[in-house]
């Protein structure tokens, strides 16, 4: 088999309720497609996290001309061949983000060829469904005309009725209005759905801290992303001062960056993403290191239904540990923001029944790209 073409598919799209995280207010959102097609007819697709454009010209400029005639089944060398040809420019970031593209097209094409879904060909059993938590609970823009009281009593409500268990709230808006938040989102959602918060590194440890101290009395999941990603000391001190698990990684890329926050457990539960970590490989290894420490990996997807495909395959397959009878619940990541990207591009999207995600059944990623819909968001 060999790889006959590879083109990268900008995509973008304007939000009808534009909303804010802690860093900045999102109006629009964008993200990269990647398809790898063969000689052989079998099409593979793949996803990068972050600027589409620049992660565009990374595939098509740098990465596709090293590949065309190779085979996309030899996924572990190629692998470190591309990161090899690039680790002098970037470790992370735009080149990390099109390696992890073309490293999950070469997947969903190994997969496909050997006619089974992606988290079966990287060695799982057949499994029915994953438990996900919704993540939403995003401030509305301040002229919208709608509180955010008003909005989170109104999500809370549809994710009761779409049968989650657990939702993830931003935080990370100043300490009394967060603590309001969170009071107004715990009462919306009852005691019995699980709340995870994320601050999105708007903290340093002291605030984190305060936060965290003023929050734990409505029983928190995880606090997510508590202070910068730079400050590995300062999740440490944020992991003595409180008794909420902590959560991180999705700024972080390859098993050698994830390595010393593992060995530390500087995060109880790591986060990478897919789409920017080195792809299905390198999240592989990165959750095979979590478990030789006992941290949990549940991965950031916040991307089109490709990237969530790839998410909900990894997750399926991740190695765990320990291991018990009954093993307490965890969950994946289910962004339920406005996201044409997740629910427009694909012919069919992946089933939700319940709070639960169920795998495909189809071959590789198990979701094929619909090539109208996507020229529809063309950028
Ligand atoms: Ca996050």
């Amino acid at each position: 088999m060999r790889i006959s073409a590879v083109r990268a598919h900008p995509a973008g799209a304007p939000l009808r309720r534009p909303f804010a995280f802690s860093q900045w207010l999102f109006t629009h959102r964008e993200t990269l497609i990647v398809e790898v097609e063969t000689a052989e007819g079998i099409t593979g697709w793949g996803e990068a996290y972050g600027p589409a454009k620049p992660n565009a010209a990374a595939v098509m400029e740098f990465f596709a001309p090293k590949i065309l005639g190779r085979d996309p089944r030899d996924t572990e060398d190629l692998w470190q061949f591309l990161f090899a040809r690039s680790l002098d420019y970037g470790q992370k970031g735009t080149m990390l983000a099109a390696l992890s593209a073309l490293d999950i097209a070469f997947w969903d094409i190994r997969a496909k060829d050997a006619g089974r879904p992606l988290y079966r060909a990287l060695g799982a059993a057949r499994q029915r469904s994953v438990r996900c938590y919704a993540t939403g609970f995003y401030p509305p823009r301040e002229d919208d005309g709608e509180t955010a009281e008003a909005r989170f009593e109104a999500e809370a409500a549809q994710y009761r009725a779409m049968g989650f268990r657990a939702a993830k709230m931003k935080v990370g808006f100043g300490l009394e209005r967060d603590v309001h938040l969170v009071e107004t989102v715990r009462r919306a959602l009852g005691e019995e759905i699980r709340l995870m918060i994320d601050a999105n590194h708007a903290y340093d440890p002291i605030t984190a801290v305060a936060l965290a101290r003023r929050v734990e009395q409505h029983d928190i999941g995880w606090f997510e992303e508590p202070v910068s990603p730079l400050d590995m000391e300062g999740y440490l001190e944020v992991k003595r001062g409180t008794t909420i698990p902590i959560a991180g990684g999705e700024c972080e890329a390859t098993r050698f960056a994830f390595e010393p926050w593992l060995r530390r457990r500087a995060f109880d539960y790591a986060q990478p993403d897919l789409c920017a970590c080195g792809g299905i490989s390198e999240g592989m290894k990165i959750a095979t290191l979590a478990s030789a420490h006992s941290v949990h990996v549940t991965p950031h997807a916040w991307g089109s239904a490709i990237g969530q495909a790839a998410a909900l395959q990894f997750y399926a397959a991740r190695p765990r540990h320990p291991g018990s009878l009954t093993p307490e619940e965890k969950w994946i990541e289910c962004d339920s923001t406005e996201n044409p990207f997740r629910t427009e591009i694909v012919a069919e999207p992946v089933r939700f029944e319940a709070g639960e995600w169920l795998l495909p059944e189809a071959p590789g990623l198990g979701v094929e790209i619909d090539r109208d819909a996507l020229k529809r968001f063309a950028l």
